[in-house]
């Protein structure tokens, strides 16, 4: 179930029954991830604040239901749900909370996401590489000024201490962890303390064992489409020149 934001519902209407519902809808379809506009129909009031309706896809023809809830009957307070939910890549959780990170980078990654959703992986790809390079830029400022990108990257790890996550989260599991060790300290883990440190210890998963490994597999991905290009630009085209007659 996709919770709609309001900027996505194009038209309210209202229902004999004083329900307003949304008739029309902005939404990554379902089933062929195509971007479409859905036209909703056939309403009906369920219950004094609650009316479902449904959408067809224009490019796939496949069906969402679509329900609205509103308290008092204005679309400002009603809330619109639809089923099953949009398919397509959601940001990073977060990122647009981060000061470290510029707005540029910020809108250059939600186009990249737009383009990628909407399946256009010419400009997704570029805006990957533009992306790279300005958070590339952002970390070494004016020390990155007039390097190609492949020396800026080598100059990372001046900037960057890859290995002080680790040792911080270690040492904060430890930490929060002491909490449930050391009962007679008086600090009884709570839900707020337990969710603390499973989160912490999923990020420390996280980074020790799965991002290397998903690192490597994108190594090897990367790779055989490297031989693969070469492969196929290896191929002689066949030349026009007159058959011999073998038989
Ligand atoms: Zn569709």
């Amino acid at each position: 179930m996709h919770n709609v934001p309001f900027s996505d519902v194009k038209r309210w209407e209202a229902l004999p029954s004083n329900h307003k519902v949304p008739t029309v809808i902005s939404l990554q379809c379902p089933n062929c991830a195509v971007p479409a506009s859905f036209s909703v129909a056939g309403w009906s009031a369920v219950h004094n604040a609650v009316a479902n309706g449904s959408a067809a896809c224009p490019a796939c023809d496949s069906r969402i239901t679509v329900i609205a809830v509103s308290v008092s009957g204005d679309p400002l307070t009603c809330v619109v749900w639809v089923i099953p939910s949009p398919r397509g890549r959601s940001p990073i959780e977060g990122l647009d909370q981060l000061k470290s990170i510029s707005p540029q980078l910020i809108e250059t990654y939600a186009s990249l996401l737009r383009n990628f959703n909407q399946h256009d992986w010419v400009a997704s790809t570029m805006l990957s590489r533009r992306m790279l390079e300005g958070m590339v830029g952002v970390i070494l400022k004016d020390d990155g000024k007039g390097l190609v990108l492949d020396k800026q990257i080598e100059k990372l790890p001046e900037y960057v201490d890859s290995t002080k996550p680790v040792t911080v989260l270690a040492h904060l599991v430890r930490q929060v962890g002491n909490f449930g060790v050391h009962f007679n300290s008086g600090a009884v883990p709570d839900q707020q303390t337990a969710e603390a440190t499973l989160n912490l210890l999923e990020y420390l998963v996280e980074f020790i064992f799965i991002l290397p490994k998903k690192i490597f597999e994108l190594e090897e991905m990367v790779e055989r489409l490297k031989s693969e290009r070469k492969d196929r630009s290896n191929v002689t085209p066949p030349t026009t020149s007159p058959r011999t007659n073998d038989s």
